[in-house]
């Protein structure tokens, strides 16, 4: 790992001794702030996490003593490695993010720079306000870091970029001079600084007041210029000036802001969408100039293949059926948002009329083709805004070595040139070997657009650098801007010569300097820029390598070493999804400790590094990996919400694997992965192995011995586990379905497979729960160590990175439900992490066909139950349940899109209303709750959300919750006793006319 250490020691003994909170020195916590969502990385000397603003100033005096640059962070979601520097970074994202004052007559409000938008904006939603700058990545970008870059949302034509709608910063010079920046008279009469910021603002005034010609002249006119120092804030003009317009967009180079006033704007009440159609994508772009005369506030653009890619996904194909008529190259979605809903409508007639003279018409040939779609409905509203956000997540989702790659993607050029602006830069792309897909703000003239290159190769790099310089030589001939969203950082500083003319850079160094003479603040970036191809700043530098690795799973979707790991690693390219900190559930962890080691990002920046050796020898099978991912819990959540799909919750296996076979097993893996070896015998002597939970002593030596919290009761064995007679239960002539009786609720709460056998029974299926087989394909070693145990998915096993046993266990299974699954039966399970286990790791352990077959086979019984009444099989007749039911998904039923029949199927019974809860991970996650060190995050994962909703439900309310490990976590947080949806609907069945109700034969042991 290229490092930065000389002198490290003094100043990391000074940071440790002034700052409460985290410093960090070590090349793990040092390499996850290495990047952003750029292609660079640089590896800063250290990493503070202030507590308070003073700890962030004391930082900076303390680094800047000692001879080291200083580079503020928020979510380091920037694209074009602003946040990427060799000295200090301070991220302000973790403890500097309240809202410091709000004054609704003025509609204003003062906020700390750490504070993610979405953040702020839940809490004005309230007082019905909003702040309005709604970029892509709100859900984790800080408003320091929005003002540092300049931001624009998606609504900017309405409401402007960062700059508009800042009022005032306060902000630290790097000598630590506090000073507030604001609206001033050119002759600073109000202006109460000491008189070094006093002669700061007033040689700022006269700069822009020598250069006010040259600024008129080189600074290009569109609306989206966010390249440079914004000097143009610093010329006479009636109004007064406001010198905090300077600190936008200054990308922390200039000073480090600790407070920001910001404007704020009513919500949007009203809306009406007009989706334009075009026949041809130069059409489209040639429309816009036109559409934006009817002022609405946003102008969006979808292209062909963007198109293409949601008709192919399930949830957005009845989106485009309804928003999209015929075949168009590009649809513009034109969005109209006064308070008058009777102002909306008329503005959409009226743009079906501009349409119309502008020669569109739905029965025109290709030529001319298109018209307008309105949309009124809300819920359809959202959901073409959600499609427009999910097509950029497929085509980001390509898992080949080559990239869709961030540098010309926010050029911004005038309306009038976006055509031809476009029709060109493809052929540019076409002349380089690639190809780039466009969308977002035509309003703007600024287009989205990332050309697919594989910046390891020297030769894609050329590419790169050829097709940047053609596409600004072009933006720079229609008078655009090389930048209109994005900012300079390392991609485009150095094209300001050619952008603004030297006279201008000449200025920006000046500026520079008058700020900050010693070059302490985020150096290299806006002025005295590195070239942006110089290959020794990327992430994939020439000599990265990743040696050959041995893995235990199947990574053969992915190119690279390890079978693929390395390309599954790889995928993560840092844009922060996984920091959001509402809906959804990734990532858990972090939403618990807001600490980059604990978000899929860290993680798989972690990983990257350490298969690449830049973490030292054997890093995978280190402390500081297994530190790195000792709160993921496993909840898959990334795999699905994650925009590249990384999937954590599997590489975590292998990172488990690779530390057992370094370190060996600890007694608590082994005591929970061999569960399904020993759950048998002690449930025979249930009142022995229940001692531990009833005797105070026995837990403490458990926790000391195991590793298990003395503050947790394990769940409890009983004799009566769950068995039945017969292999087969049911109607001789039922519709065939196995029932896998998972270790859990086998052994643990038989009641659920009861339920559920007796909702199949009386529906007349024929159910099957067969014994295990231990024929040809299980090997000598796991036939003697399995016997005739009941079959298991191997779960446990996994968690504990046991690989071999789980691959043992999962052929035992195969080759039981091998005939089943041949003939076409569903194999239906309760436990969503044990089914799902047969549609993911078996699949990765086993990619033979019969597995492939019993995985296209396996379901969770509300799936099934939802598919037979879909299809008009399902007799049963439930009854009255009149209530109200509370449901949380289990993370893995959300992530394999298996939460909705839960919902679905609860609904089946009349007079049930059924809610779900928001809910995240409930923290337990398997073995997670269980250990002594992991205990406290699992209690403050359950208390984001789940724990207190089940606690505010009054006792009549049923709490719904499929998974085991969630049910326990219910009990042990809330004292509420959760029920499996099998029960629910059993009870219902109960109290109802069953259609046919054979009595399930079982046997209780
Ligand atoms: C998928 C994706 C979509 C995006 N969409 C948009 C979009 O729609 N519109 C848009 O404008 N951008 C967009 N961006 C870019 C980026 O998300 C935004 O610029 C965002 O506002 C950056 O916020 P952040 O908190 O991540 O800032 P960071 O990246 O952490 O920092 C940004 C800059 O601000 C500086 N900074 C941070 N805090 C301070 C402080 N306290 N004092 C001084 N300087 C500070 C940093 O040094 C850096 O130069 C997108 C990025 C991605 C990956
Ligand atoms: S893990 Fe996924 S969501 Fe998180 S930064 Fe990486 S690519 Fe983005
Ligand atoms: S599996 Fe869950 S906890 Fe682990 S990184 Fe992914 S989202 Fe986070």
């Amino acid at each position: 790992m290229p490092n930065a250490s000389t002198g490290t020691s003094r100043l990391e003994h000074r940071l440790r001794s002034d700052i409460t909170g985290d410093v960090f020195f070590d090349p793990f916590n040092r390499g996850r702030y290495a990047t952003d969502a750029s292609f660079y990385q640089i590896v800063p000397a250290g990493v503070v996490v202030p507590r308070t603003m003073d700890e962030a100033l004391r930082a900076l005096a303390v680094a800047s003593d000692e001879g080291r640059s200083v580079t503020p962070r928020g979510g380091g979601t920037s694209q074009c490695g602003q946040t990427v520097n060799d000295g200090i970074v301070i991220d302000f994202s973790r403890y500097l993010k309240r809202i410091l004052s709000l004054d609704l007559e003025s509609r204003t409000c003062v906020v700390e720079p750490g504070i993610v938008l979405d953040d702020l904006n839940r809490q004005l939603k309230k007082h019905g306000l909003w702040f309005p700058v709604d970029v892509s990545t709100a859900s984790r970008a800080t408003i320091g870091g929005m003002a540092g870059n300049n931001s624009c949302g998606g609504r900017s034509l309405r409401y402007g970029t960062m700059r508009d709608n800042t009022r005032a910063i306060d902000a630290a010079l790097a000598d630590g001079t506090l000073l507030h920046f604001g609206e001033v008279t050119r002759d600073l009469a109000c202006v109460n600084a000491p008189d070094g910021g006093l002669a700061l603002f007033r040689d700022m005034l006269a700069l822009g007041e020598r250069e006010a010609a040259e600024i008129a002249d080189k600074f290009p006119k569109v609306q989206r210029r966010v390249g440079g120092y914004n000097l143009d804030a610093l010329v006479p003009r009636n109004a007064a000036n406001n010198m905090a317009h300077l600190l936008v967009g200054s990308e922390g180079t200039l000073a480090f802001t600790t407070k920001i006033e910001l404007k704020l704007w009513p919500v949007i009440r009203n809306k009406v969408l007009g989706v334009c159609h075009f026949g041809s994508f130069y059409e489209a772009m040639d429309a816009a100039q036109h559409l934006v005369k009817l002022r609405p506030i946003a102008v969006e653009l979808v292209d062909r293949t963007m198109l293409a890619l949601g008709r192919d996904i399930a949830m957005f194909k009845p989106v485009i059926a309804a928003a999209v008529r015929g075949d168009p190259d590009a649809i513009l979605v034109v969005e109209f948002a006064e308070e008058d809903q009777a102002e909306n409508l008329a503005r959409v007639k009226q743009l079906t009329e501009l349409m119309a003279d502008l020669g569109f018409g739905w029965n025109n040939p290709q030529r001319k083709w298109g018209g307008v779609v309105e949309i009124t409905e809300p819920a359809l509203q959202t959901a073409i805004a959600d499609f427009r956000a999910a097509g950029l997540n497929v085509m980001m989702s390509m898992r080949e070595a080559g990239k869709p790659v961030s540098f010309v993607e926010d050029c911004a050029v005038p309306l009038q040139h976006l055509a031809d602006y476009t029709e060109r830069l493809n052929a540019v792309f076409e002349k380089h070997g690639t190809r780039g897909t466009m969308y977002a703000h035509a309003s703007e003239g600024c287009l989205h657009v990332r050309p697919v290159l594989n910046l390891k190769l020297e030769k894609d790099v050329k590419a790169m650098r050829a097709i940047a310089e053609e596409a600004f030589a072009m933006v720079r001939e229609y008078k655009g801007s090389h930048s209109g969203e994005h900012g300079d950082g390392i991609v485009r500083s150095e094209f300001h010569e050619a952008m603004f003319g030297a006279r201008i850079v000449a200025d920006f160094r000046e500026v520079k300097h008058r700020f900050d003479p010693d070059n302490v603040l985020n150096p290299g970036k806006i002025v005295d820029a590195p070239k942006m191809d110089d290959r020794t700043l990327f992430r994939y530098p020439p000599d990265y390598r990743v040696g050959e690795l041995k893995t235990a799973l199947d990574w053969s979707a992915y190119p690279g070493a390890g079978g693929g790991f390395q390309g599954a690693v790889e995928m993560c390219n840092n844009n922060g999804a996984c920091r959001k900190l509402e809906g959804g559930v990734m990532c858990p962890s972090y939403r618990a400790t807001r600490n980059e080691k604990d978000v899929t990002r860290g993680r798989a920046n972690t990983l990257r590094l350490a298969i690449s050796g830049q973490l030292g020898p054997d890093a995978l099978a280190s402390d500081e990996m297994a530190e790195t991912l000792k709160l993921c819990v496993s909840c898959k959540a990334c795999r699905h919400e994650c925009p590249t799909g990384v999937d954590m919750a599997k590489m975590k296996i292998e990172v488990s694997a690779a530390r057992v076979a370094r370190h060996g097993l600890s007694l608590r893996d082994r005591f929970v992965g061999y569960l399904p070896h020993y759950a048998d015998l002690a449930s025979r002597f249930a009142p022995l192995a229940n001692l531990r939970n009833n005797a105070p002593v026995l837990r403490t030596l458990f926790e000391k011995v195991a590793g298990i919290s003395a503050k947790r009761a394990l769940p409890a064995f009983r004799r009566d586990t769950f068995r039945v007679d017969s292999e087969t239960v049911g109607p001789a002539d039922g519709h065939e379905v196995v029932l896998f009786a998972d270790t859990f609720n086998r052994i643990y709460e038989r009641e659920n497979l009861d339920a559920a056998l007796r909702v199949l029974v009386a529906a007349g299926y024929r159910v099957h729960i067969p014994k295990p087989k231990t024929g040809n394909k299980t090997s000598n070693k796991s036939r003697k160590q399995s016997g005739s145990r009941p079959l298991c998915c191997g779960r446990t096993f996994l968690s504990a990175g046991l690989v071999d046993q789980a691959r043992a266990e999962l052929d035992r299974l195969v080759e039981t439900y091998a005939p089943f699954a041949a003939r076409g039966v569903p194999i239906i399970g309760l436990e969503p992490s044990c089914l799902l286990t047969l549609r993911d790791e078996l699949l990765a352990l086993r990619s033979d066909e019969t597995a492939r077959k019993i995985g296209a086979h396996a379901l969770l019984f509300e799936e099934f139950l939802v598919r037979e009444a879909g299809a008009g099989r399902l007799k049963l007749a439930f009854g009255r349940i009149a209530g109200r039911v509370l449901v949380h998904g289990h993370c893995h039923q959300k992530s394999f899109g298996a939460f909705q029949p839960v919902e679905q199927v609860l609904r089946l019974i009349p007079d049930l209303k059924v809610e779900t809860i928001e809910s995240s991970c409930c923290g337990m996650a398997g073995a997670f709750g269980y250990g002594a060190d992991t205990y406290g995050a699992s209690i403050e994962m359950a208390e984001l959300s789940l724990l207190p909703a089940v606690r505010r439900a009054d006792q009549s309310t049923l709490v719904v919750a499929d998974g085991t490990s969630c049910r326990h976590q219910i009990k042990d947080g809330a004292e509420r006793s959760a029920l499996h949806a099998a029960r629910v609907l059993a009870m219902s069945l109960d109290r109802g006319q069953s259609l046919s109700l054979p009595q399930p034969q079982m046997r209780v042991v």
